[in-house]
């Protein structure tokens, strides 16, 4: 997959004394959201910008004496997410340049739609690009920009992109947050002690003991300086079209998003999946951790227990390798081992938040099978996924995705369940029920609130042109 595809987390702090440390923190509650690279840079010491940047998780990348190194009181930092193919070194976030206005980064959590078409035009003007992270593009915009003024500039920038932002500036003097206007991506404002914080998600602030303040609301850009905060409004107005996917799956429970609390939030989608989709079973078992909090819920509305019959292995990194004698479903069963005692002789209704490729769930199902359950009936908290996420969560192409282009009969066929359930387009935002209409949910429904450039349909290979 491409560059453009991340799932990411962005985190950023101004006039702290110990800005990265405080990053850094943020960053481990954020890592959910990205384990393939972590990034952060400060500024502020009036002696130029500290990057450090590597692949791993946020523990491997950051250690004692580079938190000290990276010194200064504004920080901004990145977990990226990104799929295999493009994870290079360059494209880790965030990005730092130098340029008339002097130094800047950026950091971006989303996927920008027309970002293949502002790189040919920036290239064709002579723009030089160093990865192939559509980001890059709000940086080149950013320079050329004939303002005077730098707030002028980024003004500029963000006003020609088109898709999904949440994305962080970090200039000498001023942090900048802004949300694209229809708000596909969360973004978070906090307060630590005297200083502002931004986030993806209200658990970061929770580990620094940072207070919530509020969203940055769809479509607005605030700047933090010395003077405090002030906000700004660059775009014009949109329909909010939060992603519903960040409820579903995405956010941690334990976080605030989009103004609402996820655990509860995933919560009612179990309780609705149980009405919409009741099952004769003896027990609830979720697949740890996607369908754990949907799984109580379903429990709550069914009367049926909850017994925790498969259990995930927490380390299991990224760099897991197979043997070569390949045992068969090996990638799950490092994850996942069922509890015998739990499964055996007993009808199961297994609970999971997704059905993407079918792969995962097929695995699950026969270990949950050769564990001696009865009966399966599996059951989603989501409805079909029928189109890939052209706003920043990693979906494959929609001839990929089972539900695409197979019947549900075919699908419970194909995962070896004895039935399979999934919860209704209109369930799913019931469970945000007065702010239905702010959401986005087109990865099931097909209607896509910002249309891709007819160009843009082919964007990867758009990108490999740009790149070779
Ligand atoms: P599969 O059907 O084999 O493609 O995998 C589905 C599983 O992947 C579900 O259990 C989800 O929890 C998980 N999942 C769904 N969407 C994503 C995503 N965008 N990134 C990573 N995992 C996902």
């Amino acid at each position: 997959m491409s560059g453009f595809k991340d799932e990411c987390g962005v985190f950023g702090i101004f006039g702290h004394p110990e800005a990265a440390g405080v990053t850094y923190l943020g960053l481990y509650a954020l890592q959910h959201r990205g384990q393939e690279a972590a990034g952060i840079v400060t500024s502020g010491r009036g002696k130029g910008f500290r990057t450090r940047k590597a692949r791993g998780y946020v523990a491997d990348v950051f250690h004692a004496d580079s938190l000290e190194k990276l010194g200064g009181p504004h920080a901004i930092g990145h977990t990226r997410y990104s799929t295999a193919g493009d994870n290079t070194d360059d494209n880790i976030q965030p990005l730092a340049i130098e340029c008339k206005f002097g130094e800047i980064a950026v950091c971006h959590n989303g996927n920008l739609v027309n970002a293949h078409l502002l790189r040919r035009e920036l290239v064709e003007a002579g723009s030089i690009f160093r990865t192939t992270s559509d980001t890059e593009v709000v940086l080149h915009l950013y320079a050329r920009s004939t303002q005077k003024d730098r707030i002028d500039a980024v003004f500029d920038a963000v006003r020609r992109i088109e898709g999904a932002f949440s994305l962080l500036f970090l200039t000498e003097d001023a942090l900048y947050g802004v949300r694209d206007p229809r708000g596909f991506r969360p973004l978070i404002v906090g307060k630590l002690g005297e200083n502002y914080v931004l986030c993806s998600e209200s658990c970061a602030l929770d580990l620094i003991d940072a207070e919530y303040v509020r969203e940055v609301e769809p479509g607005e850009m605030v700047v933090i300086d010395k003077d405090g905060l002030r906000t700004m409004r660059p775009f014009t107005e949109a329909a909010p079209s939060q992603c519903i996917f960040e409820h579903v799956y995405f956010a941690r429970p334990d976080s605030r998003v989009f103004g609402r609390d996820v655990h509860q939030t995933r919560l009612a989608l179990g309780r609705q999946l149980a009405r919409e989709a009741p099952a004769d079973a003896d027990v609830v078992v979720p697949v740890p951790d996607s369908g754990t909090v949907a799984a109580v819920g379903y429990s709550q509305e069914s009367g049926l227990p909850i017994e925790f019959g498969l259990i995930r292995n927490h380390y299991v990194g990224r760099t897991f390798i197979e043997p070569r004698q390949s045992i068969r479903h090996f990638g799950v069963k490092v994850k996942l081992n069922p509890v015998r005692s739990v499964i055996e002789g007993r009808r199961i209704v297994l609970i999971d938040d997704s059905i993407v490729r079918g792969t995962t769930s097929r695995k699950i199902v026969g270990m949950v099978r050769h564990a001696g359950a009865k009966e399966i009936h599996l059951r989603i908290s989501s409805p079909p996924t029928t189109g890939p996420c052209h706003y920043g969560i990693d979906t494959p192409k929609r001839e990929e995705l089972i539900a695409a282009t197979h019947s549900i009969a075919e699908i419970t066929r194909f995962i070896g369940a004895d039935s399979l359930g999934y919860l209704s387009q209109e369930g799913l935002l019931s469970a945000v029920a007065e702010d239905r209409d702010r959401y986005c949910s087109a990865c099931f429904s097909g209607n896509y609130p910002v249309p891709l450039p007819e160009e843009g349909r082919d964007q990867l290979k758009l990108f490999e042109k740009v790149r070779e």
